[in-house]
């Protein structure tokens, strides 16, 4: 609009001046609202002279107006002066180069001039006082307001992040937040930022859709909150990750009427794991879990989904502990199972003094599947005002478990059968080659004595140290058998002390001389007459065992030491044997594998030497089924001692005593001229016991099985059987049944290549008179010719 400036007349002035409020005028000039006119008393109040205050308004008003206010004020004149809106309005402006603002008050009333202007006729007060003292009281309400929020941040341990933001300046005023959120963010940066931190994308997503700008205007204006929860990268380490709230608080800055937000960012992390944990725990891990307060006795229940609906009516309670409560909760059926135990004063008595109480029972679920189910209880932290109850299904894993014991009873049946198949594999096997062993060890001795040619003499001395070599190392193996399976039965009988360790004396002697060791036994004086129970022939090959390994690794020229003791004990008495040797020792490392099976320690001193790596598995096993002990000390490169304890039974009657004493003496001429009827299958077998008999005059028939030989006994009379037992057609035990049926006198004596103690039971039980191993012992064989025929 653009109008002639209006002057003010003289008459109106003077009106004007004598006014005692502040009266001005303005008129809007080409758009521009000008000051025309002040009275005296605006003057005064503004403290400047006429010229000034038109000045100050017309040219700097607006460059001294509070920023927040020179909008408004600009807006709101020009619309006085077009009559849109009439009315009283205030604007903050610093007067007269002041710091402080002034509070101004103008009251607007538009008047249509004669000469057709409008102007504003313009009533000012300044509201400074009144200002200031609102302001104060303002100033210390929203201060009051603001601390709150912020002690509420400070206090809360959990909170990360605080900002104050002014919606309608779209700034940060203020707050405590990490490094990565600058100053000068603006609500879009804010958001920005936040989401990007964020991992999910459907979190992402919903942080994006719920934060827009429309919703958050309206909760502004509502002054509702906004909450949500989500996973971000942490906020220090930010490759780790961490659950947090994001809640957003809206209020008005009541100084100007501005929105607010106030944003926390709290850390909730354990608490959302916990959670997580709770759920996935209970589908996964328990039925379900309860938290009772043993101060109110209220309880609370997390619940899988399969237990949802099957016997549990109410998960929150009261009365945990009364009877119908747990009714209600357990059903019958736990109630019978558990009864009393679930009595707060037992579990409370209990836990004292136990970490945790447990019990495992079953019921039948579903009317027909028996299920397992543990519960176990303990309190849920050291304040000891809580208990959890946790209720594990482990049916399959109990399943499992009694899947997995019948398999193993089975693979053990199994192991039992694979190990009487051994067992009986490894007798034929002795069997099957004891027979050709018998050949080549009886051929060979045959072979020493007939042939002159000295060459030939010694092959046959090597084929025999070979044979019987193997024949050792057979025994052993077949040994090691017997006592793994626990069928080695010892044969204890009265046993002259003296003898037995002459005899292994003599058997040990000649291989320490033959390496020119020096063997020596040191005896204490008691062992004189000593009968002793034992299982002679077992003690025998302990001993025999442990002495040979002495002169084995131990050098030409070395010294055995072999010193015997006999203790009393209780019930038994007790043989003491120290067996050393200056030989090249055991390592301190191996020292605890010499009595494995199969075990040899092969270092440069003993490598040379032959063995199973059976023969101390088999003493140590032969001694522990006589309660006897061994042990040993050694010194690699310097010597061994080993100390075998052997408990032997006391000989109390004169009647056993008697046994022993009955001495025989073999005379060899008694053979001469007999007649022996030899029965046997093998032809090379036969031949050799024939040369054997032969050498000493006897007669021999020969039977190739059992049926043979009854019908050669019937025909004929002899002075003794020679009965071998593996024969076809018939065996020689049914061959000795059918001939002891008639007679009864002739003496048998049965040759096999079965020499355990049950072969030599069974012999016997048939009627037999004696038992002899193959390969054959010529020596052994005469002395039980001579033996049994001399008696009959
Ligand atoms: P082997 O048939 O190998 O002799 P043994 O079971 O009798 O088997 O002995 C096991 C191992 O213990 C031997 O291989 C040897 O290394 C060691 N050993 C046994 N006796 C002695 C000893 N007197 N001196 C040194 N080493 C020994």
């Amino acid at each position: 609009m653009t109008t002639h400036k209006y002057v003010v007349s003289k008459e109106e002035s003077s009106v004007l001046n004598k006014l005692p409020g502040a009266i001005c005028i303005f008129q809007d000039i080409d758009d521009d609202v000008l000051m025309i006119f002040a009275n005296k008393a605006s003057l005064k109040m503004f403290n400047m002279s006429y010229d000034e205050l038109v000045n100050f308004y017309n040219k700097d008003l607006y460059n001294f107006t509070h920023p927040e206010d020179a909008n408004n004020l600009k807006v709101k004149t020009r619309k006085m002066l077009r009559g849109e809106n009439l009315s009283d309005f205030s604007y903050r402006v610093k007067l007269n180069g002041s710091e402080d603002y002034s509070l101004i008050h103008e009251r607007w009333n538009l008047v249509r001039t004669d000469d057709g202007c409008e102007i504003g006729l313009v009533a000012m007060s300044d509201l400074t006082r009144e200002m200031k003292s609102q302001d104060t009281k303002i100033r210390l309400l929203s201060k009051k307001y603001d601390d709150a929020m912020r002690n509420k941040a400070r206090t809360d341990t959990n909170l990360m992040t605080f900002i104050q933001f002014d919606l309608t300046e779209d700034r940060i005023i203020g707050g405590d937040f990490s490094k990565d959120i600058k100053v000068s963010f603006t609500w879009k940066d804010l958001l920005q930022n936040e989401c990007n931190n964020i991992i999910d994308e459907n979190q992402k997503l919903i942080f994006k859709n719920t934060l827009t700008e429309e919703y958050v205007r309206e909760c502004a204006y509502s002054s509702n909150g906004i909450s949500l929860t989500y996973k971000r990268k942490a906020i220090v380490d930010k490759k780790s990750t961490m659950w947090v709230r994001l809640d957003i608080n809206f209020s008005d800055n009541p100084m100007n009427n501005n929105n607010l937000a106030y944003i926390y960012l709290y850390d909730i992390n354990s608490e959302v794991v916990t959670d997580i944990f709770l759920k996935y725990a209970i589908t996964d891990i328990y039925d379900y879990i309860q938290r009772i307060d043993l101060n109110n006795d209220s309880y609370t229940t997390f619940i899988s989904n399969i237990y949802k609906d099957k016997y549990l009516s109410r998960l929150d309670g009261n009365d945990y502990f009364k009877q119908k409560d747990r009714k209600d909760f357990f059903g019958y059926q736990y109630l019978s199972k558990l009864g009393s135990q679930l009595n707060k004063e037992y579990l409370i008595d209990y836990l004292s003094k136990n970490d945790k109480y447990s019990k495992d029972f079953t019921i039948i679920e579903d009317e027909s599947n028996l299920k397992y189910k543990r519960i176990t209880i303990k309190y849920v932290d050291e304040l000891k005002d809580s208990i959890c109850l946790a209720q594990q299904d482990f049916t399959e894993s109990m399943i499992e478990e009694l899947e997995k014991n019948m398999k193993l009873e089975n693979a053990l049946k199994e192991a039992e059968k694979a190990s009487v198949i051994k067992t009986k594999f490894l007798a034929n096997m002795s069997h099957d080659m004891r027979t050709p062993m018998n050949a080549i060890i009886g051929l060979s001795s045959f072979g020493v004595e007939e042939t002159k040619e000295i060459k030939s003499k010694e092959y046959f001395k090597q084929i025999i140290d070979s044979s019987e070599y193997l024949l050792n190392l057979l025994n052993d193996l077949l040994d090691m058998n017997k006592l793994e399976s626990g069928s080695v039965i010892l044969n204890n009988q009265v046993v002259d002390m003296k003898s037995l360790i002459s005899e292994i004396q003599s058997i040990v002697k000649t291989k320490a001389d033959n390496k020119k060791q020096q063997f020596t036994i040191t005896l204490n004086k008691d062992f004189n007459d000593k009968l002793l129970k034992i299982d002679k022939q077992r003690v025998q090959q302990i001993l025999i065992n442990v002495l040979s390994n002495a002169i084995k690794y131990t050098n030409k020229n070395g010294y055995i030491n072999w010193d015997v003791r006999f203790e009393k004990a209780d019930k038994k008495d007790l043989m003491i044997n120290k067996i050393s040797d200056n030989g090249v020792g055991i390592s301190q490392e191996n020292l605890p594998y010499i009595f494995d099976a199969f075990y040899q320690e092969r270092n440069n001193l003993s490598k040379s030497e032959e063995g199973s790596g059976l023969g101390l598995a088999i003493t140590k096993n032969l001694l522990e089924l006589m309660d006897g002990d061994i042990k040993c000390t050694s010194k690699l490169g310097e010597g061994s001692e080993f100390t075998i304890t052997i408990p032997m039974g006391k000989c109390e009657s004169e009647d056993e005593k008697c046994i022993i004493k009955e001495n025989v003496s073999y005379e060899y001429s008694i053979l001469y001229n007999k007649k022996i009827l030899l029965c046997e299958d093998n032809n090379i077998n036969a031949k050799i016991a024939r040369k054997m008999l032969e050498q000493q005059n006897i007669k021999v028939d020969l039977a190739c099985n059992g049926e043979e030989a009854c019908k050669m006994v019937e025909a004929k009379e002899y002075d003794c059987i020679i009965m071998d037992i593996k024969m076809p057609v018939m065996d020689g035990i049914t061959a000795a049944k059918n001939i002891r049926l008639k007679d009864n006198n002739t003496p048998i004596i049965a040759l096999s290549a079965n020499a355990y103690e049950e072969d030599i039971n069974e012999s016997l039980s048939v009627g037999m008179n004696a038992h002899l191993a193959k390969p054959i012992d010529k020596e052994k064989l005469y002395k039980s010719l001579i033996k049994n025929i001399k008696g009959n």
